[in-house]
């Protein structure tokens, strides 16, 4: 066995550095996250989620994949410049260019990691590496040794852990220790395994690898039968001291563990399972939202934790006056995820100073500008809601601090008219600003938004289909906010999420397009800045896949 490692030292009963209860969060919603469908972020919000991700108090945040793309490299390293408290770890596949390419984007940080993987199953290495195993144990060494050159945090995944040869698999793992990883990961990439299987899993590894001081090992687990979260937990239990997880569980295909179930679970059920995160459990909520507003992606109702109905007992409790024990049906407090109740705040002569205490009371701290910037929509949405609620004004800050709502197109006017008399048809004519121009248009449709889409597809002149649709109403009552959430597919295939919110459900409709188009100009405004003068350029078409 190669050296570097520290002295080995007996491993305890059940593996891993178990002597901790402490397990860290590895978060990976910018990377693993962001590679899904539509959860696309540019760079500036992937900086604003990387902040509130430090606000959140996660201890690993993984910021991409910087060999994937220019603005992905810049991306990582401007994250990794914005934070100061976790580490931040960049991406890459075995080889040398990925692995110096993500150092030169993480070396920013005030703690970097290089995160490097290769697959080890026999799959895999049969129809994708096309490697023997003795070749890949090779590449194993050179890739860890070549990363520990750079950089003294290193993490090695090996992709399609579980669904490896485990013998095989603990002969890699000791390379990579041998060669000086400081952290093992080892993912469930195909969300395959199942609880008592990951449970053997990992006594298998504990009891074949020994383990060093200072080498925490890892659990990366993939949602396709919806057992993420529980195999998270079996791995912690079975001594694994690091989870890597997303907000809301976005990630490739039915995404990965959820960071706020996970870190709940831990927290609510302390007296059976006795670990702790260092999560500021109150941001959970927060986070969330800000995810949500900058993607479009909406969370499910019934989403534990942070769904609209994950608490929705509260409003039963309410409406009937009955204050009665909580404990009846509430196992967590809305309150300790950080999920404003649904009290009646602030009506329009609330002023100001009455609008920024309330969000100071939610936990938001805003800045003098913010607060002018977000006062107009507040008495405009006072206006047409005569109750504004705590998730109103979240939803209003979310949608502010998304950023690219107003940029570009603004919505000035839209006018909608529509029978279902004979067949359904709607006629809506809109106004759009972009800067000093203003230009208008009539479209036609089979309903409101439908028609409203059409006039503003006339209007900016971009070819454009849409996806998706999907209303929520943020409050109750028949002024409840509806908010919109959409996709749109542009020109290349590419697919953009919009959202918005607002009381008139054709409004927010309209307004979620405009919000897509918005981004999609942005994006293309972020090309044509960056024409591949970063080092290596690689095509969108030929992004490496992740863990
Ligand atoms: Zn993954």
């Amino acid at each position: 066995m190669p050296s570097r490692t520290a002295s080995s030292r007996k491993p305890p009963k059940k593996g891993g550095p178990a002597s901790t209860k402490r397990v860290r969060i590895f978060d990976t919603t910018l990377r693993d996250g962001e590679q899904s469908p539509g959860c696309s972020m540019d760079r500036f919000q992937k900086v604003q989620m990387a902040l509130q991700l430090e606000k959140l108090g996660v201890d690993i945040i993984e910021a991409g994949f910087p060999i994937a793309s220019n603005d992905e490299f810049e991306s990582v390293r401007d994250v990794a410049k914005a934070v100061t408290k976790p580490i931040v770890a960049g991406l890459s596949r075995s080889s040398r260019g990925d692995i110096d390419r993500c150092w030169e984007a993480v070396r920013h940080a005030r703690r970097p990691r290089i995160h490097t993987f290769i697959a080890t199953s026999d799959i895999h290495l049969k129809y994708k590496l096309r490697m023997t195993r003795q070749e890949l144990l090779k590449e194993v060494a050179q890739s860890v040794r070549h990363a520990r050159k750079l950089c003294a945090n290193v993490e090695w995944s090996a992709e399609d852990a579980t669904r490896s040869d485990w013998d095989f698999l603990v002969e890699a793992v000791k390379i990579a220790i041998g060669e000086g990883a400081t952290t093992i990961n080892l993912p469930d990439t195909v969300g395959y395994i199942v609880p008592s299987e990951f449970r053997r899993f990992w006594e298998h590894i504990f009891e074949k690898v020994p383990v060093y001081e200072g080498v925490v090992f890892s659990a990366h687990c993939h949602n396709d039968l919806g057992l993420a979260v529980a195999n998270s937990i079996v791995a912690v239990e079975s001594g694994v001291r690091q989870v890597e997880c997303t907000i809301n569980g976005i990630g490739e295909r039915a995404g990965n563990a959820s960071l706020e179930e996970f870190v709940m679970a831990l927290h609510t059920r302390k007296d059976i399972l006795g670990f702790q995160t260092g999560v500021h459990t109150r941001e959970i909520y927060p986070s969330s939202r800000l995810l949500t507003s900058m993607t479009g992606v909406p969370v499910q109702p019934n989403k534990a934790v942070v769904g609209k109905n994950a608490f929705a007992h509260e409003a039963g409790i309410h409406q009937h006056g009955v204050i009665s024990k909580a404990i009846t049906y509430e196992i967590m407090t809305p309150k300790s995820v950080g999920r404003p109740s649904n009290t009646l705040v602030l009506g329009k002569h609330s002023g100001r100073a009455g609008l920024r205490k309330r969000y100071e009371q939610l936990g938001f701290k805003m800045s003098r500008e913010e607060v002018s910037a977000i006062y107009p929509r507040f008495i405009d949405l006072a206006d047409k809601k005569k109750e504004v609620y705590d998730e109103d004004l979240v939803a209003l800050l979310q949608e502010e601090r998304a950023g690219v709502g107003d940029s570009y197109y603004q919505l000035e006017f839209l006018q909608v008219t529509t029978s279902t008399a004979t067949q359904p048809a709607a006629t809506a004519s809109a106004r759009l600003r972009e800067g000093n121009e203003v230009r208008s248009d009539v479209g036609h449709g089979n309903g409101p938004v439908d028609a409203a889409i059409d006039a503003i597809s006339r209007i900016i002149g971009i070819k454009c289909r849409l996806t998706d649709f999907s209303v929520n109403s943020v409050t109750r009552g028949r002024d409840a906010l509806a908010e919109v959430n959409l996709m749109v597919e542009f020109e290349g295939g590419l697919t953009i999420a919009g959202r918005s919110a607002s009381p008139d459900t054709v409004e927010a409709g309209a307004k979620a397009f405009v919000s897509a188009v918005n981004k999609f100009k942005l994006t293309q405004s972020l090309k044509k800045a960056a024409p591949g003068a970063q080092g290596k350029n690689v095509k969108e078409a030929a992004r490496p896949r992740g863990i």
